[in-house]
């Protein structure tokens, strides 16, 4: 998918961050690592896109989810890496782990997304141990960890849905906060979380069409926020709205009126918390209004995909006789285990 791990730096000894990502093809950056992949393995690569992950769009979101599956139907395929900038590998991690987690799990394959901080050129350059990592976990015996979606970054493995960026430069941006375990030396109460996670995660979400996503955006609350900030989505063809409030998903008290104009509207809401870790739990800080969700560990930008994800497949799964709401769809990935 390209990211900084394809990059290239104009001046490879200067400044590390000025850089253009997406700019090395999949073949060199495997055919650098060669020497260091395990033996037992074919790699056969496909670019799909070579790009900058803050210009990542919806459709080739659909494009990635539906290339995924076809190769994990593929009997040929043991498991799946993605290269991918991390600006928006949170979005894409959760993306993959709601449309073909389950399908994973059942078929026993692994899909590992990786990356880099530093352009392919820089003399320290993270992305080839990355790389390596990552094809080995996604090629380890199964006996030794579970099938499923998985981030490998700077020598831990986390599964891709609590994998967030966190910080703009360091090597270990991507997993900060997230729970993980070094990549070849699973920790035990690690691999009992994942399982848990696993084991809760029983259907996967339908993959929207490119063009058919739903429209949702994300306010942030914050001091002197606007009443006309929300009035000005309601006659937009907006269909949801995350909220990522102050604290544990309080937002300001000027928002109270025009919210609840959005949900008579039929918009629909999810609280999350602008504070980048802990949980939002319903009806606090205060009594949530029907059609306005808590989003439990999902950040914004997940929080964001999974109410996508669960707008487009109530309204998917409604025509195929199956009436289930959009709330029950989210809860379904907001419920998941907590993994703390
Ligand atoms: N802006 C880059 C990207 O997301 C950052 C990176 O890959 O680390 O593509």
């Amino acid at each position: 998918m390209g990211g900084t791990i394809a990059g290239l730096a104009a001046d490879p000894e200067g400044n590390p961050n000025k850089y253009k990502a997406g700019q090395v093809g999949i073949d060199s950056l495997l055919a650098h690592i060669a020497s260091a992949l395990p033996q037992n393995i074919a790699v056969i690569s496909e670019q799909l896109a070579n790009m900058n992950s803050r210009n990542l769009s919806e459709s080739l979101l659909t494009d990635l989810g539906n290339r995924i599956q076809e190769c994990l139907n593929d009997l040929l395929v043991k498991g799946i890496v993605i290269t991918h900038g991390t600006d928006t590998m949170e979005e894409t991690g959760l993306f993959l782990q709601a449309t073909c987690g389950h399908r994973a799990q059942i078929l026993g394959k692994r899909i590992v997304i990786t990356g880099a901080m530093l352009p392919a050129n820089a003399p320290a350059a993270d992305g080839p141990r990355n790389l390596v990592d990552a094809i080995s976990w996604a090629s380890m015996p199964l006996e030794n960890c579970p099938n499923g979606v998985y981030a490998v970054m700077s020598g831990k493995v986390c599964l891709a849905m609590d994998l967030a960026k966190r910080h703009g430069s360091a090597l270990n941006a991507p997993l900060r906060d997230s729970p993980t375990s070094p990549v070849n030396l699973i920790n035990p109460s690690w691999l009992s979380c994942v399982k848990a996670v696993q084991a809760a995660w029983g259907e996967d979400l339908p993959i929207p069409k490119a063009e058919e996503w739903p429209w949702v955006e994300i306010l942030t609350s914050h001091a002197g926020a606007r009443a006309r900030t929300i009035k000005h989505w309601l006659t937009s063809e907006v269909l949801g709205l995350v909220l990522a409030g102050t604290g544990a998903g309080g937002f300001h008290d000027d928002w109270s009126e025009p919210l609840d104009e959005a949900i008579d509207r039929g918009i629909a809401l999810v609280r999350t918390s602008r504070t980048g870790s802990g949980a939002t739990y319903p009806h606090i800080p205060e009594k949530d209004a029907h059609g306005c969700m808590a989003s439990g560990t999902l950040s914004a930008p997940r929080a964001r995909i999974a109410l996508q994800l669960a707008l487009n497949a109530a309204e998917t799964l409604k025509i195929s006789g199956k009436a289930l709401t959009w709330q029950d769809f989210f809860a379904r990935i907001a419920n998941l285990p907590e993994f703390r």
